[in-house]
């Protein structure tokens, strides 16, 4: 057995899975080509097509975290001078920038204030504008807890014939995401956020346009791991080997599926909704103030100005008591922001009101706090 403490883990990922998936984990290896395990395989796929609201045939779960999903669709959507229009409103944001650039592409980025919400009319007057071949951004952006909107822009980005990339890492299983409907080209995920599974697979969804696009292209993908047409081969009906499956965390994966699945997605959302509200309004009467207006809030992720008593005693050294005394990982903030918000993650399994409980409760004996404090963290 493992001699690391239990942690109850309410940071941005990863979060803490069910004791099913856990088993799941332990199971013995089956090799990659066995048919038992291929089935698996198969029933991951649906179960992601329905997640992801989408017919897609190239529905997978990528072997990566959810940065090799980032990486994957700019690797195979954008070519050498391919004008890409990027959304930046958090860290996010920035690594999609980042990396459409090194990719090759001439990247034009509209910037959002931190802790607000890219806005829907720049996005769009720069797709008129910029005419990209491909426009990307955020849902979730983990790094300020913002809900980004997606439908107007993906339309316009549509009309003017751009595909079109949406982050869904911490989004999926806790927001509802409906890749057709929005008409999205190319998306991805990653395990460890509200699907309450252990890092390392990155669910990740192709349009047949974004393959078309692969089709054309007069130079290779510039990633031979991440070839939408090689990973093809093996999830596709051949099953032919392009590299060995990570098959004990696609076995745990579909365990988290099927959990996920027995709940319900519609049922699921509305948990994270609910106990995302809950969160922030008991920390507000502990003079925690949100960084994000109600109405772009993520659920599962919330970004929180801290009272002056818990700036005053460190913020570093709340966290660290709450992870050494209580069990409790919180996240700090990240870039411009660390130091002086916490980010709390309610994700899959731990959107439920005993870990609510749990959280604050330990909070309020760590940092002696009660309703006559109030944030400073803003100044
Ligand atoms: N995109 C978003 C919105 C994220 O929150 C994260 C991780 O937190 C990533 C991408 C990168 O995922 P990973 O850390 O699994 O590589």
């Amino acid at each position: 057995m493992s001699s690391l403490p239990p942690r109850l883990l309410l940071g941005p990922g990863p979060s803490n899975v069910h004791p099913r998936v856990l088993a799941a984990l332990a199971e013995p290896l089956r090799g990659h080509l066995d048919p038992a395990f291929l089935a698996v395989v198969d029933e991951v796929q649906g179960r992601l097509r329905a997640l992801f609201g989408t017919a897609n045939r190239l529905t997978i779960p990528l072997s990566s975290t959810g940065s090799g999903g980032m990486e994957a669709c700019f690797a195979n959507l954008v070519e050498a001078g391919d004008r890409v229009l990027v959304g930046v409103a958090g860290v996010f944001g920035e690594r999609m920038h980042e990396v459409a650039g090194r990719h090759g592409a001439r990247v034009t980025r509209v910037d959002a204030k931190w802790g607000t919400a890219l806005d829907e009319d720049a996005m769009i007057a720069a797709i008129e504008r910029e005419r990209p071949a491909l426009v990307a951004f955020v849902h979730a952006e983990t790094s300020t807890g913002v809900r980004q909107p997606v439908e107007r822009i993906a339309a316009a980005a549509a009309a003017a014939g751009a595909l079109v990339v949406l982050d869904c890492v911490t989004s999926l299983g806790g927001l509802p995401v409906r890749l057709d409907e929005w008409r999205i080209d190319a998306a991805y995920s990653a395990t460890q956020k509200c699907l309450s599974c252990p890092p390392g697979l990155a669910p990740a969804s192709f349009s047949e346009r974004a393959l078309a696009r692969v089709a054309r292209r007069r130079t290779p993908v510039s990633s031979w791991y991440f070839d939408t047409t090689l990973l093809g081969s093996y999830y596709g009906a051949k099953r032919v080997y392009h590299h060995t499956a990570p098959v004990g965390l696609i076995v745990a994966l579909a365990e988290a599926l099927r959990i996920l699945d027995a709940e319900g997605v519609d049922a699921r959302v509305v948990r994270h909704a609910r106990a995302g509200a809950r969160l922030v309004a008991e920390l507000e009467a502990l003079g925690f103030e949100p960084l994000v207006a109600p109405e772009h809030r993520l659920p599962m992720l919330s970004a929180l100005w801290l009272p002056e008593a818990i700036v005053r005693a460190g913020e570093a050294d709340l966290r660290r008591r709450l992870l050494e005394e209580h069990g409790i990982e919180v996240g700090g903030g990240l870039g411009k922001l660390a130091g002086r918000i916490w980010r709390i993650g309610l994700m899959g399994e731990n959107a439920r009101d005993e870990v609510i409980d749990r959280l604050v409760g330990a909070v309020k004996k760590g940092a002696g706090l009660d309703s006559s404090t109030f944030p400073v963290g803003k100044s």
